[in-house]
């Protein structure tokens, strides 16, 4: 198949530019599409062959369920079982990066929440995601637009490079603000319970109910094959570049000469090998290919970041990655989250 591509300015559109992506995803057809978090893969979530379809396209396995975009609250009625602590979340945080999991309803497939009888639902806030889901009026089930495994895709050519010839149709509308995925909290029991950290933090959660835990699974460190898939990103491995990517954590001046020896030594053994650094710690590195993945005086530059710079490193063919840890400050749990999956849980400590 030709994966057609369309380019919106999200700041300057008319909708209209949209309409071919509304036949496909009606249609039961395929089309990615940029959010406020990273771009998604849409299919028609109340379709069972489009859900389906989107495994495929990704090479996801079937038990790893996919969200359901909205455009409005009143949407949540037809899918989901809402729950008072739900609508509540729902009310303060969308159109926004949190996704929250409800019992589901009859109308939505199978194929759709891997089985689960829940269901993951989010009313993004991009402009050309909202379009799409009003103009198509289909609800949009949409993991990230990556291959299985991969990096989230950040920009259109990341979609290109892991979906090109797989899907129907990418819809090319720059960078998202936030760069790492929603936080997704399970809502459908009698308390609430983060899955997977994100942009909306715990503390922010808090703030509306006061009863909010996180689920034991995320605070480990390694995937863990043998779990029940609750938030499914807990048990595969997932954001990871082809090289090898290890962590280390503890002082800057400790961590800079750790990843100078660690680097000397591959060097030495003949591998290609790259350091993630700050604009703040740059300079103590000895490495020939030394990044930036912002500033520490930005987490959000961090986070915005992290999946350019994975997928910088498979560009340049990196074989061993040294990075600092970027687990401070408020987001800081979101980013580790996903460097750690990405580093299959390799950290050490100086
Ligand atoms: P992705 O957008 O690729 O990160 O994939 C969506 C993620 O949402 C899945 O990996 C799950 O972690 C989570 N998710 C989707 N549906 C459910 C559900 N019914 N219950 C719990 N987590 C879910
Ligand atoms: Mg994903």
């Amino acid at each position: 198949m030709t994966t057609g591509i369309i380019k919106i300015n999200p700041d300057n559109f008319k909708g209209e530019e949209l309409e071919e992506a509304c036949h496909i995803l009606k249609d039961g057809g395929l089309v990615a599409f940029p959010t406020e978090t990273v771009y998604g893969l849409g299919g028609d979530a109340l379709n069972p062959l489009a859900a389906s379809k989107i495994y495929s396209a990704k090479g996801r396995p079937s038990d790893n369920p996919l969200i359901v975009h909205i455009a409005c609250i009143e949407s949540l009625y037809d899918i989901a079982e809402v729950t008072e602590d739900g609508l509540k979340l729902a009310k303060a945080f969308w159109p926004g990066p949190l996704t929250l999991v409800f019992k589901k309803k009859e109308t939505v497939p199978p194929q759709t929440t891997g089985g689960l009888d829940t269901v993951a639902v989010r009313m993004p806030c991009h402009a050309v995601a909202r379009e799409l889901i009003k103009r198509s009026g289909v609800y949009i089930a949409a993991p990230s637009a990556n291959l299985s495994g991969r990096p989230s895709p950040t920009q259109a050519k990341h979609v290109i490079e892991d979906l090109d010839g797989r899907i129907d149709i990418i819809i090319d509308g720059g960078s998202p603000d936030i760069g790492i995925e929603s936080t997704i909290v399970d809502v459908s029991g009698s308390k609430a319970v983060i899955l997977r950290p994100g942009y909306i933090t715990k503390d922010m959660l808090k703030d509306v109910l006061c009863d909010v835990s996180t689920d034991p699974a995320i605070e480990g460190i390694l995937p863990q094959k043998d779990i029940v898939a609750k938030a499914p990103g807990m048990k595969y491995r997932h954001y990871a570049p082809k090289g090898q990517l290890l962590i280390v954590e503890g002082s800057p001046d400790r961590v800079a000469r750790k990843i100078n020896s660690l680097v000397s030594e591959k060097d030495t053994e003949g591998y290609k090998t790259a350091v993630i650094a700050t604009d703040e710690t740059k300079d103590k590195y000895k490495c020939n290919i030394i990044k930036s993945i912002g500033t520490r005086k930005s987490e959000n530059s961090i986070a915005a970041s992290l999946y350019n710079i994975l997928r910088e490193m498979d560009y340049m063919e990196v074989q061993y990655i040294y990075s600092e840890s970027f687990g401070a400050g408020i987001l800081g749990g979101a980013v580790m989250n996903r460097m750690l999956k990405a580093a299959a849980g390799h950290i050490i400590q100086v």
